[in-house]
């Protein structure tokens, strides 16, 4: 997933590249070790500061249920857009000044190379913050003993209502009044 932005960077403001994502990201998480594979289509603009990638991209990737906190294969996708900045100005062969701020993984290399793999790590990170459910009627973990009750019921009574709810129960058994 790195690209050659050589031709690009020396072309106007507003010339753009479409280019497709087709490629393995390495040990993304706990979860995700060895290789996942990624697929997308990004279009690359050039811009005054340097190349604006927008796009998105898919893959399968392991989360935890937000459940019954099982592992569950689930399909991630997003938008993508970020600005790369050159390292090296494409017309003199003069290094650019890099500051704190710029980051590393949105800088273009010396031979004009623009990697998307460190990015797209991060944004499959975030997209794994907010995991979905294994299925849509995962009955998730007994609050009393922390059993997968997708496996098995475990017998605890666990439909005793909590005091505070208990007078509001009481109002909604009422009969309608006519
Ligand atoms: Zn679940
Ligand atoms: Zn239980």
């Amino acid at each position: 997933m790195i690209y050659n932005v050589a031709q690009l960077l020396k072309e106007g403001v507003g010339a753009s590249r479409r280019r497709t994502i087709s490629g393995d990201l390495r040990d993304i998480d706990a979860l995700n070790p060895g290789v996942t594979h990624v697929e997308g289509e990004l279009l690359f603009v050039r811009t005054p500061k340097g190349i604006l990638v927008t796009g998105n991209a898919q893959m399968n990737i392991q989360q935890i249920c937000r459940r019954c906190l099982e592992p569950m294969a689930t399909e991630v996708e997003f938008e993508i857009e970020e600005e790369f900045i050159p390292s090296i100005d494409i017309d003199t062969g003069a290094t650019l000044p890099i500051t704190d701020e710029d980051e590393p993984e949105l800088i273009i290399d010396e031979h004009h190379m623009l990697d998307m793999s460190e990015v797209l790590r991060q944004y499959v990170i975030v997209a794994g913050t907010s995991p979905g459910l294994c299925r849509s009627d995962c009955e998730g973990l007994c609050p009393i003993c922390g059993k997968n009750l997708n496996l098995e019921p475990c017998g605890c009574q666990r439909d005793v209502i909590d005091p505070r709810l208990s007078a509001l129960a009481q109002l909604l058994d009422q009969p309608d009044q006519e």
